[in-house]
């Protein structure tokens, strides 16, 4: 690991700072893409330091923000997750197993559980592909980490690879899985930056590759997630996540579906679906959302709605079979969500 300064917060406000002044100081070196880093729980970053894959000169320890930064409230107008909330006090907690039980399912089929005990919610939704090739720096040709280097994956081996939102210049997969049910949720995200704290739809905090893979977020420099909100909604209680995996545990997702359903008599009023495993940001499915309203759920409205959420699918070599994968994936969360009895 190469050497860097750690510095420690005692507001968000002064992280931002830090954070600035210290992607500032290193703008003589444009050659570090990621040159100042937030640290939370440190499972993504910590490792990919060490794999030399992100070289900031600066570290910002946010943990003593924990205080203000780490709350669960649950109340009648929704639900406020503090961005160091650890992935596992959420995953257990009785309210959010309740009445948004994607929240709860999506964090406990992540990782393993001491992963899960570290690991902050901030740090989940802004953790990198899990691309061999961008992770491994003995492989010169990737856009992610080294921009205009060209793509490994794209004529390599591709089979965890994604299908849906890539790019001619990089095909990499959104790895979490908590995102897919904020998504799913309506939530928002609050971010702390030079200009004060705003919100904005959790939908738009992550980008598409187009020609600029090595910018995963909306987010500018310095800017702190601090909380994620989600309104209380007719849907939240009926949704579920569900993940498909090469094993039963401790594996990232190959396709999951995290689904919200408002039904009435087997009829859907309002529906939110969000793919994971299957496509390079986390995907909210419309097509499928509007195959599926005003419609009974049954065998056909089903099956209709999975077509159009990979109608758009491009597949390579190795990872064609998520296509139909991800259709199954979803029909069947889709059934179960129906099936719950709340
Ligand atoms: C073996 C293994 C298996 C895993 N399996 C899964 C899985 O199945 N599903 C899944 O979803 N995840 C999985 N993960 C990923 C894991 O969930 C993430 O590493 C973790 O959630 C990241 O959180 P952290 O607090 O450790 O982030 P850190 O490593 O501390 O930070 C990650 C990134 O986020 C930035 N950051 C952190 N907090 C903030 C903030 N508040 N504002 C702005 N930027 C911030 C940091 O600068 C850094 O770039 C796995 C990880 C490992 C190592
Ligand atoms: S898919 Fe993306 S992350 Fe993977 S090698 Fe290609 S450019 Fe890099």
């Amino acid at each position: 690991m190469r050497p860097f300064a750690l510095t420690r917060a005692d507001s968000a406000s002064a992280a931002v700072q830090a954070q600035v002044a210290a992607a500032q100081s290193a703008a003589t070196a444009p050659s570090v893409l990621w040159p100042s880093q937030y640290l939370a729980g440190g499972t993504t970053l910590i490792d990919l330091m060490k794999l030399d894959v992100m070289q900031p000169a600066a570290v910002t320890n946010i943990n003593p923000l924990e205080q203000s930064l780490g709350a669960i409230d649950a109340g009648v107008d929704g639900l406020k997750l503090g961005a160091l909330v650890r992935m596992s006090a959420a995953a257990d907690h009785p309210d959010i197993k309740t009445n948004y039980p994607v929240i709860a399912q999506s964090l406990q089929l992540a990782a393993s559980q001491q992963i899960r005990n570290m690991a902050s919610l901030g740090g989940n939704v802004l953790q990198r592909t899990r691309c061999n090739y961008f992770r491994d720096t003995s492989y010169v040709n990737c856009n992610k980490r080294n921009p205009g280097s060209g793509c490994a994956a794209m004529d390599g081996i591709n089979r965890m690879h994604a299908v849906l939102g890539t790019s001619d210049q990089c095909i990499a997969t959104y790895p979490g899985d908590f995102a897919q049910a904020l998504m799913a949720l309506d939530a928002q995200v609050e971010i702390t930056g030079t200009a004060g704290t705003r919100r904005i739809p959790f939908a738009q905090l992550h980008r598409a590759p187009g020609n600029s893979p090595h910018v995963d977020t909306t987010l500018g420099r310095g800017d702190l997630i601090t909380a994620f909100t989600i309104p209380a909604t007719p849907f939240a209680k009926r949704s579920l996540y569900l993940k498909v995996r090469d094993r039963a545990s401790y594996e990232f997702a190959l396709s999951s579906a995290a689904v919200a359903l408002d039904i009435d008599n087997g009829m859907v009023r309002d529906v939110r679906i969000a793919l994971g495993g299957v496509a390079a940001l986390p995907w909210r499915a419309r097509e499928a959302e509007e195959q599926l309203k005003g419609k009974q759920i049954n065998d056909a409205t089903l099956a209709a709605a999975a077509a159009a959420a990979f109608a758009k699918a491009r597949p390579r070599e190795h990872n064609l079979f998520k296509i139909e994968l991800g259709k199954r994936t979803l029909e069947r969360a889709l059934r179960q969500a129906a099936a719950m009895e709340i």
